[in-house]
């Protein structure tokens, strides 16, 4: 019958939005306005005719057919579909508006190049178009000669290590020498300069970057020294952070001339570089130690410089604020007799996030990505972009490593490159797109394909006059159900084209029928249960109480469809420590009732009738339950828990009440007291780098996957939110979380003090999101290629179907695709993934996604048409699902050489001929090596200090539900100096590398990665930045236990708390905020977070990565 907008399952803020801190606001304690329920977090400020006025589910505003009202047309682009009847007949004339002939998008053979993607190519001029060449004899060049051997003058250490002329001198030179061969400017490589590179050295025999070998790790790449030199460690003296206990021995000085300081031009500029830091620098014994097999005496080529293409320009971005950097450094040059550090790789000349990240930012951001053209390669995640759906899914749900797949397996596993989509069914979109429109077939349901059944969509194919049509997944002919048939326009096209969302949309949904319910029954709105941990610890810490007081208030902001008034949703209560108990909260109590079960070896509900209630309905007595509870249990001694009966109970009462549900635990300790599911602590840090160190993320009983498939059975979702002061075994009370499609949050050492805002915030946040129950999903492809595996929060009892017993907004499942035929070119391949699920008013529902892709016969354009982020995300979750049954090490050189395949192929096939010396990458991956390298040094494959096995396992949960934009930020920290933040603007000042010689004394800095944000504090800031931001009148009086800044009224202060602000509501976590002051203990922490550093625990050095993966790939290649 009737097309309408779909209806919100969820509140809008359930994206963080800009007006999402207003949550904290009074207005959040205040009594919701019934009706208005978004409008007090001003969440979407500004009119978002979509958000901000949900339309009620069927009520008149979305005008379904049958009332005939129709939406305001104000209503969206698509008004189209919110008005009249679409069913039958043609709709308002309204609809074939601005889209452009649909046929653009799908005519076979026409695999358009995205245009964005052509300019770029332009911009980079040289045939193999993409092609970045980076020769490892250019970074030689920069490095003025390693002739001498001398050791460094003292006090050059630092500064010096540039021979390159100053700034502007070094930078106009590579800028001119852009597409310059090398020669031209530098003349032929001294031999010794290719010598000193990583590939000239021996083999790397299989440890890149193996963890507890630091010393030795990198030997490949550059002389000993200059391994341990580089990265944080090797500033000592400067920063005075602690050392790790594996550093050997004093920092080497090496350090400077090593990586980092060559790199720096800039840096230099404060003190200028003495003239003879050109020979000087480089004065070494060194040499000797980097040499490897002969060097190719590689001719200049082109090649480095121009690849940067944009690093050059970069120099006048960020980098440039760091002309000042290091002024106080002269305790480099102090550094006794550094062994004179091998020349490396420039890292200004690079591949740089940030000038990528930048550059699509500029390209791409001002028009709006719409998604008529097949295999189009969409802006990167970092780019602010608007979506217009025409035909193809927003890359907001879908996200592809490659955008022309490759027409046969024999290309494919010659590339390497896996065939990947990351796939968000329900994502949160922003408040000016249009949500999917629910489609209502009444009580025929979807017309879908007779043989594979997937569902209308645009690229079904009408004949025979309208009367049947041919399935774009599998040629099927299908009759067309009479109250469906619709007459062809003289193209073929059906004359509603425009009307019907299922014809002209990449994504819309579909009203379910009873066919697609349980039992072929329609289900009930879903019911929450809060289960609090009443022990000791909890109680003590003020846990419970908090909790208890935020639910009084957090209840009445339950998610609700439309703008229903209230939430459909009941709730129920239960505490526990070795027992549990349940609360009566039936309205028609004076106060509630408590009913305890002891027996938890078989554990049932002890009252059906009053445990789940409407709140509203139940107020009183709720409010009242939530007053006595931090009282009742005030003076417990009982230290033990249980956990397998918490969530068996849950289980229980959804059976009981035959709905689906949430549980939100929140849960203290070991579950130790005898019940089923009792763990022991089996953490042994030993373990790490062993062939048992898989034990540590395996579940130590098999009860709780057990569990887990009765919740999914039963759509019981879990979300687990965790308060450990010690070992608590993540990785097997997480199962049960992971399984079910839910949420996990620790907070370590809780304290109210410094972490209640963070709980309550990702209390808040959960509760609300958006969320669907008992989902199924599953993707269709066409002929050639299937779905062949998957990643993400879910489980999975047949090889198609991916289960959940929720899934909200957050999550995303990453799935990979294999051939299993060929494909072709005209044809391309289609995607279409369909999401089964109840919404939060208990109304059944389908999600529909498609994707149209291009095929290609040429690798050539396989590379040009790959998305690196989404390729890490892919490979992150490859590799941590890895780690559960094989050890870390294999998992990581697995990953290493499937990269170095990947660009070793593209080197062999697409790059115009050059010598064997030089590095080429491909366009779109020019960021994968630094990618890359930190997936290998994140904590789940190489843990850094003192990060715990709980932690491993929680991150290790995590990054499988993440989507490419958390993946991206996660690994690769955004890091703002906002010392150079215009106060008077909105925008964020611009983001640098994340290295430490990128950082000034003088500076303060925020570093984010989606868990944290930390506010780095350079010794030397001026003392009025430091008291308009702190308060304090020094340095030394910064409290580095402070986890919030001071509401200062300054416009520094405000600006920097508003960008903190704007990065808390950007992500689904509320990040934790830790004050590092420069040369503070601190200080170690953040350092793992500058990720283009070798890290304290022997992680490689962008630098050293880079060059270990040409060493690769160039073996490969011979
Ligand atoms: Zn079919």
């Amino acid at each position: 019958m009737s097309v309408n907008q779909q209806t919100h399952t969820g509140p809008p803020y359930g994206q963080p939005q800009p007006g999402y801190q207003g949550y904290q606001q009074p207005a959040y304690g205040g009594q919701p306005l019934p009706g208005v329920p978004h409008s007090q977090y001003g969440v979407y400020n500004g009119p978002m005719p979509g958000y901000q006025q949900p339309v009620p589910p069927q009520g008149s505003v979305r005008a379904p057919s049958t009332s005939g009202t129709s939406l305001s047309s104000g209503h969206l682009g698509y008004s189209p579909f919110g008005q009249g009847d679409v069913q039958n007949g043609i709709p308002a004339s309204t609809a074939p508006m601005q889209r452009p002939p649909a046929s653009q998008p799908f005519l076979p053979g026409s695999a358009p190049v995205p245009v964005s993607q052509t300019s770029m190519l332009q911009q980079y001029g040289p045939p193999p178009a993409s092609v970045q060449q980076l020769s490892n004899h250019m970074a030689g060049m920069t490095i003025g000669s390693t002739s001498t051997s001398a050791p460094p003058p003292a006090g050059l250490g630092y500064g010096p290590p540039t021979s390159v002329p100053p700034v502007s001198g070094s930078f106009s030179a590579t800028g001119s020498g852009l597409y310059t061969p090398y020669t031209a400017s530098q003349g032929p490589l001294p031999p010794s300069v290719s010598q000193g590179l990583p590939l000239a050295q021996p083999p790397f025999s299989g440890q890149p970057v193996s963890t507890q070998r630091l010393p030795t790790q990198v030997p490949g790449f550059a002389s000993p020294p200059s391994s341990t030199g580089i990265g944080p460690s090797s500033y000592p003296p400067t920063t005075g952070a602690p050392r790790p206990p594996t550093m050997p021995g004093p920092p080497l000085p090496v350090q400077t001339a090593a990586g980092p300081p060559t790199s720096q031009p800039n840096h230099v500029s404060s003190p200028p570089p003495p003239p003879s830091t050109l020979s000087g620098p480089y004065p070494g014994p060194p040499m000797s130690g980097l040499r490897g097999p002969p060097p190719p005496t590689h001719p200049p080529q082109p090649g480095y410089q121009m690849q940067q293409n944009g690093s050059f320009e970069q120099v006048r971005g960020p980098q440039t604020n760091y002309g000042g950097a290091y002024p106080g450094t002269p305790n480099y040059g102090s550094q006794p007799g550094p062994p004179p550090p091998p020349k490396r790789l420039d890292p200004d000349s690079i591949p740089s996030p940030i000038q990528v990240i930048e550059d699509d930012r500029s390209n791409r951001g001002s028009e709006p990505f719409v998604t008529g053209v097949r295999g189009q390669v969409p802006p990167l995640v970092t780019t602010n972009f608007l979506v217009k759906d025409q035909g193809n899914a927003s890359p907001r749900y879908i996200r592809c490593t490659s955008y022309n797949i490759p027409c046969t397996s024999d290309m494919a596993k010659q590339s390497q490159v896996p065939l990947a989509a990351v796939i968000k069914p329900l994502a949160t979109l922003p408040p000016d797109e249009t949500l999917p429109y629910l489609v209502d077939h009444g009580e025929s349901g979807p017309v879908r394909c007779n043989r594979c059944k997937a569902y209308m969509c645009p690229f079904m194919q009408f004949i025979e006059g309208g009367r049947r049509f041919q399935c774009c997944f599998c040629s099927c002919v299908t009759e067309v159900p009479p109250h469906y048939f619709q007459h062809l326009d003289h193209t073929g096209k059906r004359v509603d084209f425009y009307d019907r969302p299922e014809l002209s949309l990449g994504s819309y949904e579909f009203l379910a029928t009873v066919d697609y319910c349980k039992n072929n029954k329609f289900p009930s709105p879903p019911a929450f249960i809060f289960m609090i941990d009443v022990s000791y610890n909890a109680v003590k810490s003020g846990l419970v109480r908090l909790i208890c007081e935020e639910l009084k208030s957090l209840l009445d902001y339950l998610p609700r469809e439309g703008n229903m008034e209230e939430s459909a949703i009941r709730v129920g209560f239960v505490t526990y420590n070795k027992v549990l108990h349940f609360y009566n909260v039936k309205s028609s109590l004076a106060q509630p009732q408590m009913m305890v079960v002891s027996d938890v070896a078989d554990m049932f509900v002890p009252l059906l009738d009053g445990f789940l209630v409407n709140v509203n309905e139940s107020r009183t007595v709720i409010i009242s339950l939530l007053d006595q509870i931090p009282e009742m249990f005030a003076d417990t001694r009982e230290t033990e828990t249980v956990f397998g009966p918490v969530i068996q109970a849950g289980l229980e009462a959804l059976k009981a009440a035959e709905c689906a549900g949430k549980l939100f635990i929140f849960h203290t300790s070991l579950p130790i007291a005898e019940a089923p599911g009792k763990l022991k602590n089996r953490d042994d840090k030993k373990l790490i780098n062993t062939d048992k160190e898989k034990t540590l993320f395996q579940p130590q009983t098999s009860f709780y996957n057990n569990l887990a498939k009765d919740c999914v059975a039963q759509g019981c979702c879990v979300d687990l939110f965790l308060f450990p002061n010690q070992y608590l075994d993540v990785a097997t009370l997480g199962i049960v979380t992971y399984q079910t499609g839910g949420s996990i949050y620790k907070y370590a050492y809780f304290q109210l003090e410094t972490d209640q805002d963070r709980f309550l915030n990702d209390l808040r946040r959960d509760v609300q999101k958006e969320v669907g129950f008992d989902a199924v999903m599953r993707v269709r492809t066409s002929t050639g290629i299937r779905a062949t595996d998957f990643f993400g929060a879910f489980f999975m009892s047949n090889t198609t179907d991916v289960e959940m017993a929720g899934l909200d907004c957050d999550k995303t499942i990453t799935v990979e695709f294999k051939h299993d035929d060929k494909l072709s070119e005209d044809s391309g391949a289609l995607l279409q993934c369909a999401l089964l699920y109840t919404s939060c008013a208990g109304q059944r529902r389908l999600r529909i996604h498609n994707l149209s892709l291009n095929c290609c016969t040429q690798l050539a354009d396989l590379y040009r048409n790959c998305e690196t982020d989404t390729l890490i995300n892919y490979l992150a979750k490859y590799a941590y699902r890895g780690v559960l049954n094989s050890p870390v090490k294999t998992v990581r050189d697995a990953l290493i050489n499937q990269c170095a395949q990947i660009l070793a192929c593209y080197r062999k096939n697409c790059a115009s001929p050059s010598s064997a010396g030089q590095l080429i990458l491909p366009e779109c991956m020019k960021l994968l090596p630094v990618y890359l390298n930190c997936v290998l040094k994140s904590d789940v494959l190489q843990p850094g200090l003192e990060v715990t096995t709980d932690d491993r396992a929680y991150i290790r949960q995590l990054v499988t539900s993440m989507d490419v934009a958390e993946t991206n930020v996660f690994f690769y920290p955004r890091l703002l100096p906002v010392t150079k933040a215009d106060v008077d603007s909105d925008s964020l000042p611009a983001a640098i590398r994340n290295s430490e010689e990128r950082l000034s004394k003088g500076d303060i800095y925020l570093l984010e990665n989606g868990l944290n944000i930390f506010v780095w504090v350079g010794v030397n800031v001026q003392q009025g930045l430091i008291q308009n931001l702190f308060g304090v009148s020094s340095f030394s009086q910064i409290s580095s236990t402070l986890n919030t800044l001071p509401v200062l009224e300054n416009p520094f202060s405000k600006k920097v708390r508003s960008i903190i602000d704007m990065l808390q509501v950007q992500r689904s976590r509320y990040m934790k905020l830790i004050i590092v002051k420069q040369e503070d203990k601190l200080e170690m922490l953040f350092k793992q977070f500058l990720v283009e550093d070798k890290s304290l625990t022997g992680g490689a050095s962008y630098v050293d990565f880079l060059c270990h993966m040409h060493k690769e790939i160039r073996q490969l290649l011979s």
